[in-house]
């Protein structure tokens, strides 16, 4: 096995990532509040965890991956405080907050599906583990973390070592008002609610009795519960985007090990931002792109998975369609690039071509060293390029080496085919042809139109053939 270098925000460096088993890595990567579509941002995330997983695999590893559905208990602002987004999801759309969480989730899974993303292991509700979150916060009020207040039960991260250790926190020099508001009941300012009570006179769609009343979950305590559920107290990755490390993980550490007094996870990654030209993508903004949006305008999910493979995933990426065309054009190009060559496997006589085993393993390591590389998936795809212009490989080379990078890239590279062409397509090509050689030029040039609106583009060789490609 090669040496896989991954970046630790605990800690903020590169490192050699070693598995607690030897063969077994065991993930956790928040995600999605189901209040509403995902955004193109929020899919960077998910991609990003997706070349990580494959990458693992690739490395000969077997992974054990956990995604969570929060489907309660969100509240819009991050200090515990105004209206809830699940209840404010259903009231927009005049359904219930359990229909509003079974089609968000649904259309998260068939954007995953779209992007080729690998399905986690497991799926874990928030409402299917209430009890387990309980049970966490009965551990932290025995061990002496909590306190409660009129609205809830609350974390008092002054009792916690090391709090802001994760995201370099200077808890000083938190600024009241801005990212964290405090409470009068607070005694700090990064203190966040385990359990919030119900409102009085308010009847919640969602709310469960608990030892201290009636009630949610807080913020992050189902992360908490659920990854230590399914993955145990110590595991080895945890993921999510860059906006959780200040906050929702930070608070993650401090209620998993303030229970079990261990090391929660060992290496936590973090994607950065798909940014818009306007600016940040959020959902709380209101006007976000989704990847239906996308699929409206004609790009596939792999277009837009190619895209964000341009882009490494602890750099920002500015999202354009003008971006987005030009990463489309490389992917086409790319595409064109396999056809040739399956092509020229299927026409040549020689079926036996000989394998030149030591010229496979120089691209495979180049490959590898780039994506052990901290996941640098865009210069693996530098290298596929590469390889595709080696003159000294067989196109039966170059065709496996294709296949075995894109368990990687997750392009579907096996599945890309010549276009075929239809009937009614070939009928008027026929027709043009004979146009052609009666000379009745603007007839043919009209057929030629009629084609190219049925979505289809004629190339006239030199050599007096006429090539058909579908226009994409
Ligand atoms: P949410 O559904 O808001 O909890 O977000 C789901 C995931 O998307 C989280 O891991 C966030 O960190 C991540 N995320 C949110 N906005 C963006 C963005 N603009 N670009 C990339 N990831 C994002
Ligand atoms: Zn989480």
């Amino acid at each position: 096995m090669k040496d896989l270098y991954l970046f630790n925000t605990l800690g903020r460096k590169i490192e050699k990532f070693t598995p607690i088993s030897e063969n077994i890595v065991k993930i956790y990567c928040c995600g999605p509040t189901v209040y509403n579509y995902a955004h193109i941002g929020n899919l960077r995330t998910y991609f990003f965890e997706d070349i990580l997983k494959r990458i693992l695999i690739y490395n000969g590893y077997k992974v054990y991956h956990v995604v969570n559905i929060t489907d309660v208990g969100h509240l819009v602002s991050d200090a515990d405080e105004g209206e809830d987004k699940m209840e404010k999801g259903a009231k927009r759309e005049g359904k219930t907050v359990w229909e509003i969480a079974e089609y968000y989730t649904e259309a998260f899974k068939k954007d995953l599906h779209e992007l080729n993303i690998l399905y986690p292991d497991v799926w874990c509700k928030a409402t299917d583990n209430i009890k387990e979150q309980i049970e966490l916060i009965q551990c932290l009020e025995k061990k002496g973390f909590t306190y409660i207040t009129s609205d809830g039960v609350y974390y008092d991260t002054s009792k916690f070592k090391n709090y802001g250790k994760l995201a370099l926190l200077d808890i000083e020099g938190l600024e009241e008002g801005k990212r964290i508001t405090f409470s009068e009941e607070k005694k700090n300012k990064t203190d966040f609610a385990l359990w919030k009570f119900s409102p009085k006179n308010v009847k919640r769609q969602m709310e469960w009795d608990s030892p201290w009343g009636k009630g949610f979950p807080g913020w992050h305590i189902e992360c908490s519960a659920m990854s230590m559920k399914y993955l145990g107290e110590t595991f080895d990755i945890h993921c999510g985007g860059v906006d959780h490390i200040p906050i929702h993980h930070t608070n993650e550490i401090a209620q998993s090990e303030g229970c079990t007094g261990k090391q929660f996870v060992r290496y936590w990654l973090h994607g950065e931002f798909l940014i818009q030209e306007k600016g940040k993508m959020a959902k709380s903004a209101g006007e976000f792109l989704t990847l239906p949006v996308l699929l409206e305008k004609g790009y596939s999910g792999l277009d837009y998975r190619y895209f964000m493979m341009m882009t490494h995933y602890r750099k920002k990426l500015k999202f354009s369609f003008k971006a987005l065309d030009s990463a489309k054009r490389g992917f086409n190009n790319l595409k064109d690039e396999i056809i040739k060559l399956k092509d020229s496997i299927s026409y040549s006589k020689d079926s036996n071509i000989v394998i030149n085993t030591s010229r496979l393993n120089f691209w495979k390591d180049k490959f590898i060293e780039n994506i052990n590389d901290d996941l640098n998936v865009t210069g693996g795809l530098g290298v596929l390029w590469d390889m595709l212009k080696d003159n000294s490989l067989n196109p039966k080379e170059k065709l496996s080496l294709v296949y075995d990078f894109d368990n990687v890239f997750g392009l579907k590279l096996k599945e890309v085919e010549r276009e075929e062409i239809p009937d009614e397509i070939l009928k008027l090509v026929e027709k043009r042809k004979a146009a052609k050689l009666n000379k009745q030029w603007k007839e043919a040039d009209e057929i030629r139109e009629e084609i190219r609106k049925k979505g289809f583009e004629l190339l006239d060789h030199k050599n007096g053939e006429t090539e058909i490609k579908k226009i994409k």
